[in-house]
């Protein structure tokens, strides 16, 4: 590991200030780092694929660590561990496909330390990143992409390009993609909030650049939208062992059902794209109609529109299809 400098941000504005050095490309550059589980940056940090000179720890930010209702909306501070989010009454009985999600994933003891801000924002699991001798454009922009050609079992069916098909790796995101939820961001130039689906960038030709944070910003709080409350959600994940793995597919899905009428519904997978990814066609196909194994199973023939698999992960584009397909059979109590 690089040696680096430790300092604790004692608020908020001081944060900011800490972190405020990018490329011009908008690239991270080396300088300093925020830290807050650390359950993926020190991982980064051992292994010389991160080398900041200065990591800030934000841990002791005032306000970040509590899960509140605010009417509209239960907002999620940023530093609140993904174990206490899962276990809290107003997620685990109002939105359990946050639950389920926050439990799928990792191990009990990294969830007792990594926090939802963080979670988010985990890098990426692209064997070829994670080795500091492959050629990587999103960890050496330019040096290429050995995965479109090579070992892509676990890569991306949707939102790639030439330049990078990682996929985005967490699990937390999807389910909140599936309720509309939004991120607000504080940074230099104050505060806003996002929708979680737009946090995430697509590769492009830029894959070194993953999210819309701009230099010195960091996630404060989450907010998941009070009216769906009363929707019924579910996350369902696939993954190569029960335990402590990344997911080869996962569908977040939030339905408001109407006497058996789908009255709206919200999906969004994960494992199979580089960012988050909503299946609006098979939205469009469910809302408004009564759900019956049929149409569950007509609907769901359209998760993999667009698909674009690249050889050892040809294998996902039917296996997107049924783990949608079964996620809404659970929740529609189909199954
Ligand atoms: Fe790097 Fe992306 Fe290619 Fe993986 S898929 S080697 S992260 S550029």
């Amino acid at each position: 590991m690089t040696p680096f400098a430790y300092d604790r941000a004692p608020s908020l504005a001081a944060a900011v200030a800490s972190r405020a050095r990018h490329r011009s490309d908008g690239v991270w550059d080396a300088g300093a780092d925020f830290f807050a589980g650390g359950t993926d940056l020190v991982q980064l940090m051992r292994e010389s694929l991160r080398n900041p000179d200065r990591v800030v720890d934000i841990t002791a930010l005032p306000g970040l660590d509590q899960i509140e209702d605010r009417g509209s909306s239960v907002r999620l501070g940023a530093l609140v561990r993904m174990s206490d989010a899962a276990s809290h009454t107003l997620v685990r009985d109002h939105y359990p496909v946050v639950t389920e999600a926050l439990l799928a994933s990792a191990s009990a003891q990294v969830r007792n330390l990594a926090t939802l801000g963080g979670n988010l924002l985990q890098r990426t699991r692209c064997g070829y990143f994670r080795d500091p001798g492959s050629p990587c454009n999103k960890r050496e922009p330019g040096s290429g992409c050995p995965a479109i050609q090579g070992q892509n079992r676990f890569h991306a069916i949707f939102g790639g390009s030439e330049h990078c098909i990682a996929t985005y790796a967490g699990d937390l995101a999807n389910a909140l993609a599936a309720l509309d939820a939004t991120v607000t961001i504080a940074g230099p130039q104050g505060e806003r909030a996002i929708l979680v689906t737009e946090l995430h960038r697509p590769p492009g030709a830029t894959p070194a650049v993953e999210t819309q944070l701009a230099p010195g910003e960091l996630i404060t709080a989450i907010d998941v939208p009070a009216d769906r409350r009363g929707w019924r959600s579910h996350y369902l994940k696939i993954r190569d062992r029960a335990s402590f793995e990344w997911s080869i597919a996962s569908a977040a899905v939030a339905l408001d059902l109407d006497g058996g009428v789908v009255r709206d519904v919200r999906i969004a997978v994960g494992g199979v794209a580089t960012t988050p990814w909503r299946l609006p066609q098979v939205e469009a196909a469910l809302r408004g109609r009564r759900l019956t194994p049929e149409l569950a199973r007509g609907a769901t023939a359209l998760a993999a529109e667009g698909a674009v698999p690249h050889g050892r992960n040809l294998y996902k584009v039917e296996l997107i299809r049924r783990t949608v397909a079964r996620a809404l059979e659970e929740i529609g109590g189909l199954a």
